[in-house]
């Protein structure tokens, strides 16, 4: 062995040895068994039966490793390693980074002698560290009883292939550091890939569960929410009574172990939990009994703690400290998937409170009985608050206090009626401040009022309580009361916020829908009981209701009366009525005489009362028909009566005037008596002439068939015939008639005898409303086109209310003092004026006298 030969020969090995391992290694990716042949070939390549070889991970721990006894390569523990490692040379040589050749290991300490090593032949050891790069990635080491000890050559072989082996190790080692990331990885991502295909919270977090199993073994685990300082279960599995598992809650304050959790923010590993003094037993729940080795990992969503995941197992230290990491990295999925689910739950929610008080606004609205809208809103802030009782109080106007008008849930029909004074209790302190409450302990509320729970024999314990406002008026509240969670989400706040806004709307609705009605109801009376006909139209004259007068008096059903157009029925007034309904003025009813048609076609004479009426969009058209055939069939037997009457004085009048005037004549001018008795009796006469001639030329005049016999006259020739025919009565009276023409008056065409007779009526009824010692003017001039002749007096006047209406037939001032008359003489006066195309009108002053003054226009 020592000669020259042998020595290159061995070199020669050495080097296909070295060779064949730098190729086997480099083909070997998998750790374990590279180990294994490097150990195999080193074994064999310096002749030794035992040895070992370490890999340490960057902590420096001994993660992998193998191990040879008998010239065979056998399975190994971790333990057996770590021991070679920590108390042997190895431990050693990573210390002082270079190998080491010992020739009899017996005396040297660094050796780790097993108890069970026999003291016989010496052993000679090489151990050599595996560098890779800076660090030192294992140990090799070799052991020799037979042979004699290892040479220096063995050593320098040892160590070239302790460098190969550092090489390739670490490259296994950082292959299969690569390999288990991406098996994590990818497991990971399946994770998340199933617990992120549903958004349901209830679903990700079983999911979570599930999945939790692929990376870890346990007999139970559960995943919790925090939500106020307690830690709620939302999914678990492994325990018999799910229903139970998930009703506890384990509190910050008295857990130790949440806690820890909670404010550490990294997973906690426990041996053994039994051990734990805060640890709980819970009734009902024997598996909470059986847990020893337990993690708890918080689940942290932007930066603060939602929850946390526990993993339960039977065994005393089940877990140990390398699964933090793993555990970490799901809990930091799970957190995601969590977020997401508690995301989608509250957009959720808000979608459902959203479609909740949509809802709500439908069933409220569709109703406009008050009682039932207020009924309505409790029992939907009830369901759709998820909350024990609810109720609506209003305010009472005569006092000002609270009355509870209807309620929902515990204790409703007790609540009804309850009467609370502004500022008592929560309510009352919402109507004083118009400000909503939301009170989570209202037990400890210095506003609660504990009396009507006591009356009820209710515990409030969360009151949500809001105004309910109109135009900033409030008129009322409304309250939800102890929600099925614990506290009120932001949700049922905006809700219940949101159901007070549609309150006050649909509570003024019903209440003006209540006005309305009656107010509807009083005029439906008045419209269906009216004895005079009532249609109404729309602006394009479409009928769409009618009275029941309307229908008996025009001979139609209700039906048919809908089906007809007011245009079929009846010609509205061209001169008072549009073409276009639209454009009538509503602040105005028009009125005229008029026909409807009925059904048999005949047309009944009407008085018709036009009226639009701003309703609704556009607005109807109300048309009163009163019937007034009976008027009109009387005023024609009047007319009948009259001008029977009329023609049956006239001639007789006619022949006594004649016949006077013939005594005149014949009687002796001196005997005055005489002569006075015949001028009063022929001026007598004369006047009945006169109104019987008037009577018929009013008649004659209004039917427009006037045939005026006109000639050219001189107006003041007439004005004095006129004065002469009423001298000796003004005289009597002790009046005194003045005349003032102006020069040149034209000749004017007319009737005179009408005229005259317009003039004698002017002064007549001057000289009756003129006082003893006054003056009666008459005038007469001339203006652009017309005469004007005016008579004037200085009695009583006639107020402005009155002075068109006196020119009306049958129109008489009323008063004791006043003449008695048949309000005949000025009806003909205008008629007879304005048939010869002018005007007459009267200018007054109450108490100051009246001015006559008619036109005649000339040429
Ligand atoms: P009558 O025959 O009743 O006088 P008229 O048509 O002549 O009827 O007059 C109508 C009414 O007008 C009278 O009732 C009277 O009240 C009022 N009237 C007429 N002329 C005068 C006047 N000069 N001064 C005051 N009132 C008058």
């Amino acid at each position: 062995m020592t000669s020259k030969t042998s020595v290159s020969e061995r070199t020669k090995a050495s080097l296909a040895l070295l060779y064949s391992i730098s190729r086997e290694l480099t083909a070997q990716l998998d750790l374990r068994e590279l180990l294994q042949r490097i150990l195999q070939l080193t074994l064999q390549a310096v002749g030794s039966r035992a040895g070992s070889i370490l890999v340490l991970d960057e902590l420096g721990q001994a993660s992998e490793g193998a191990i040879a006894f008998e010239g065979k390569v056998h399975d190994h523990s971790m333990e057996q390693l770590r021991d070679t490692y920590e108390h042997g040379l190895a431990g050693w040589v990573v210390e002082n980074r270079q190998g080491v050749l010992i020739e009899d290991t017996r005396k040297d300490k660094r050796w780790l002698r097993k108890p069970d090593e026999e003291d016989g032949d010496p052993t000679s050891a090489i151990s050599v560290p595996l560098l890779a790069g800076e660090r030192v990635a294992g140990v090799l080491t070799l052991a020799r009883r037979k042979g004699g000890p290892f040479s220096e050559d063995d050593l320098a072989l040892v160590t070239a292939i302790a460098d190969q082996a550092g090489i390739a190790v670490s490259n296994a080692h950082l292959f299969r550091a690569e390999q288990e990331r991406r098996r994590f990885a990818s497991i990971l991502q399946e994770i998340a890939r199933t617990i992120n295909q549903t958004l349901e919270p209830n679903q990700v977090f079983e999911q979570i569960l599930e999945q939790l199993k692929r990376i870890i073994d346990f007999d139970s685990a559960s995943i919790f929410l925090l939500e106020d300082h307690l830690f709620r279960p939302v999914a678990v599995l492994g325990f018999e009574d799910r229903a139970r598992a998930l009703s506890f809650t384990i509190s910050l304050e008295s857990d130790a172990l949440s806690k820890q959790v909670f404010e550490s923010r990294k997973p906690l590993v426990v041996e053994d939990v039994q051990k734990i003094d805060t640890w709980m037993q819970i009734e009902g729940l024997p598996e909470a009994e059986k847990i020893r080795g337990w993690i708890g990992a918080p689940l942290i969503v932007r930066d603060r703690v939602v929850g946390m995941l526990n993993v339960d197992s039977y065994k005393v230290a089940a877990y140990s400290a390398d699964v933090i990491d793993l555990i970490e990295a799901f809990a930091d999925q799970a957190s995601t998937a969590v977020a997401n689910a508690l995301l989608f739950d509250e957009s959720q929610r808000r979608i459902t409170s959203m479609a909740a008080l949509t809802e709500t606004a439908t069933v409220i609205t569709a109703s406009l009985d008050l009682d039932e809208v207020l009924q309505r809103i409790t029992d939907r802030t009830k369901e759709s608050m998820e909350v024990e009782a609810a109720s609506l109080a209003l305010v009472d106007e005569d006092d000002g206090s609270l009355v509870y008008r209807v309620a929902s849930g515990f204790g409703a029909d007790r609540v009804v009626g309850m009467r609370l004074m502004p500022g008592q209790g929560i309510a009352g302190w919402v109507l004083d401040n118009e400000e909503a409450v939301f009170a989570s302990d209202v037990q400890s509320d210095p506003r609660f009022f504990p009396e009507i729970d006591q009356k009820l024999g209710f515990e409030s314990r969360v009151i949500a309580c809001v105004p309910i406002q109109v135009q900033d008026r409030t008129i009322g509240i409304i309250e939800a009361i102890n929600p099925r969670r614990s506290s009120l989400s932001q949700e049922q706040i905006d809700l219940l916020t949101g159901i007070a806004g549609l309150a006050g709307t649909a509570i003024i609705h019903a209440q003006l829908f209540q006005q309305t009605q009656s107010a509807r109801q009083r005029y439906a009376s008045l419209f269906e009981d009216n004895v005079d006909s009532i249609l109404i139209s729309d602006l394009a004259g479409q009928v769409t209701d009618a009275n029941k007068r309307a229908e008996s008096f025009l001979g139609y059903n209700a039906e048919q009366m809908l089906e007809l157009s007011i245009f079929s029925l009846h010609e509205p007034n061209p001169n008072h009525v549009p073409d276009d309904l639209t454009e009538l003025d509503p602040s105005q009813t028009i009125s005229y005489d008029s026909h409807v048609r009925d059904n048999r076609g005949r047309m009944l004479p009407v008085e018709v009362h036009v009226k639009r009426m701003a309703l609704g969009p556009g607005g109807f058209i109300q048309w009163i028909m009163r019937d007034i055939s009976e008027r009109l069939e009387l005023a024609e037997l009047r007319t009948d009566m009259t001008s029977m009457i009329f023609h049956d004085l006239r001639s007789p009048l006619g022949n006594i005037i004649s016949s006077l005037e013939v005594l005149q004549s014949s009687f002796d001018d001196e005997d005055e008596t005489i002569q006075s008795v015949l001028s009063i009796a022929s001026r007598s006469s004369r006047r009945a002439s006169r109104l019987v001639e008037s009577l018929l030329d009013l008649d004659r005049l209004e039917a427009e068939k006037a045939v005026l016999n006109k000639t050219e006259a001189s107006i003041g020739g007439l004005i004095a015939e006129a004065v002469e025919e009423i001298h000796p009565t003004a005289e009597a009276r002790g009046q005194f008639l003045r005349m003032n023409l102006a020069p040149r008056l034209p000749p004017v065409s007319m009737d005179v005898d009408m005229i005259r007779r317009v003039l004698i009526n002017l002064l007549e009824n001057a000289v009756k409303y003129t006082r003893a010692g006054d003056h009666i003017d008459v005038s007469a001039k001339k203006a652009d086109d017309h005469l004007a002749v005016s008579v004037r007096d200085n009695g009583p006047g006639i107020s402005e209310k009155d002075r068109d209406r006196i020119f009306d037939k049958f129109f008489r001032l009323s008063g004791d003092s006043r003449p008695k008359g048949l309000g005949l003489g000025l009806a003909f006066c205008r008629l007879a004026v304005e048939a010869h195309g002018g005007k007459i009108w009267v200018d007054s002053e109450e108490g100051q006298g009246s001015t006559f003054t008619f036109t005649l226009p000339y040429l």
